[in-house]
């Protein structure tokens, strides 16, 4: 089995519903979620969106291949609402393969690690939560150090649930 870790993130409609929704489904199709960070709330990235972000980062155990994963999580993405219209734009559910194990994946429909993970704090923040000692297998940083070395000052907050 490999650890596949995953970030999920919406800004558009009921996004606690949403990510609900979305953690039945991956388990249901690719495998159980081991462990799960906190959800955050965070501000747009990117410029393209409005609302803010709910984001969650998620460990699963699977033996599926990656580009059938990539396929699953596209497929959950338009069931819940996913419409692609512009980069970065606003969305009711964005799925994104941070890490499969230690692969590198340079396909053209897929790249892992997830190129942005040392760019983003909102994917960070979580990252420690689930996985803080976790070695880049690229940067070959910690989760710990790549937050540390990233300047960025956009707020990521504890987002408490409604319910
Ligand atoms: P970003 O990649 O900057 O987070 P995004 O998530 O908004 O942007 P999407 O429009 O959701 O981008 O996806 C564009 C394409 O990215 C997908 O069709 C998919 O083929 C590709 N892709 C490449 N690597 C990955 C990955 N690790 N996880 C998910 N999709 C990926
Ligand atoms: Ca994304
Ligand atoms: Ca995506």
């Amino acid at each position: 089995m490999e650890k596949l870790v995953l970030i999920l993130g919406g800004n558009l409609g009921d996004r606690e519903k949403l990510i609900v929704e979305a953690k039945k489904n991956l388990q249901l199709k690719l495998g159980s979620i081991v462990s799960e960070s906190k959800i955050y709330e965070t501000a747009a990235w990117g410029g393209a969106s409005e609302g803010n972000y709910l984001n969650q980062v998620l460990i699963l155990e699977t033996d599926l291949e990656p580009l059938y994963i990539l396929q699953v999580i596209q497929s959950i993405e338009q069931s819940l609402g996913r419409e692609r219209i512009q980069k970065w734009g606003n969305r009711t559910m964005d799925i994104d393969i941070l890490y499969l194990g230690n692969q590198i994946i340079k396909e053209p429909q897929l790249i892992v690690p997830h190129p942005y993970i040392s760019e983003r704090k909102f994917v960070l923040v979580p990252l420690v939560d689930v996985w803080p000692d976790f070695i880049h297998p690229i940067h070959q940083l910690s989760h710990v150090q790549l937050l540390q070395q990233l300047n960025d000052d956009l707020d990521v907050l504890e987002f408490i649930a409604s319910s």
